[in-house]
This record gives structure tokens, C-alpha cells and sequence, in this order.
């Protein structure tokens, strides 16, 4: 059957960046289950794999904008070392969990470090990245009453 809303769909996928880093890969481990059509996945590629098979192939190139967003520069800040108490050594690249304005977890990568402080970035590590995603399509199936109701595979 071909990949409509209300499919559950098992695919294998590789994640590149703009520069061919791999960033994530689902090969050699348990393939990424969803239910297309319910926002379990990045809109770009959710969108590229719709009238697709078991059995296809596909690169899909996605742009920010359909993927994590665009870099929101609210979301980057810069905070005293204090902040940081009990941590040896702030380098850019680290990543720490912080409480959002609602109690909600927020992470945050440290950007840069120097005298005056660190600056910090809410963004979602990829915001701002263009993905490009090779997928192979390994299963189509009907989603249950049940996984309708919830909103994802089960
Ligand atoms: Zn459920």
C-alpha cells in the first residue's frame, strides 16, 4: 500500500547534514515507527514520503523550514558563570538541561565562553540546518482504531 494519512510506517533512515556529517542514523538498530499524517515527524520529510512503498528508496533534502525552524535569536542569551556553579569548565558545544519560564525542561548548548560569560542557545540543535535524509521504506500497514485515538504508532 502507498503512504497516506492513517498509515503506520517503518522506514530505516540516515541523517546528513549540509557538510555530509552523519548526525543520526536508525540502521543497525530498530527502525523509526510513526503514524503519517498525526505531525510525529518533521513536516518536510513526512511530506517527501507520502505515495511511497515498502520497498522505496528515497533522498530527501529538507529545509529548515520544514524541519526544526529557523535559529530564533530570543532563544540565545548570554549568563554569568555563576550560572554554572559546581561545573569545572564551560566549553562551546556542551549541552545542559535547564527549567524553561513554565517549569519545562529546556536544553541548552553553550555557544561561547569568555570573561564576561557564556552565551547559551535554546534553539533546538539542528534550528537553522538544512537535513538531508536517505530513507528506505520497510513497511506500510493500516493504523489501528487504538493508534488513531492516540495520535502515534504503537
Ligand atoms: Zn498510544
Amino acid at each position: 500500500m502507498q503512504i497516506q494519512d492513517d498509515c503506520v510506517v517503518t522506514i530505516h533512515y540516515t541523517l546528513t547534514n549540509d557538510a555530509g556529517e552523519e548526525l543520526d542514523s536508525s540502521v543497525g538498530s530498530d527502525p523509526l515507527v510513526y503514524l503519517h499524517g498525526a505531525g510525529n515527524i518533521i513536516p518536510g520529510l513526512e511530506g517527501a514520503l507520502a505515495g511511497s512503498r515498502a520497498g522505496d528508496a528515497l533522498d530527501v533534502m529538507v529545509q529548515p523550514e520544514d524541519a526544526y525552524g529557523l535559529v530564533d535569536p530570543a532563544l540565545i542569551h548570554k549568563i554569568p558563570h555563576d550560572a554554572f556553579a559546581g561545573i569545572e569548565r564551560v566549553e562551546p558545544g556542551m549541552q545542559f538541561q535547564t527549567e524553561g519560564p513554565n517549569g519545562q525542561i529546556v536544553r541548552v548548548t553553550v555557544r561561547e565562553s569568555d570573561e564576561d560569560g557564556v552565551v547559551i542557545d535554546a534553539n533546538h540543535p539542528l534550528a537553522g540546518q538544512t537535513l538531508y535524509f536517505s530513507v528506505r521504506v520497510e513497511d506500510v500497514r493500516g493504523a489501528t482504531e487504538e493508534e488513531l485515538a492516540h495520535g502515534h504508532a504503537h
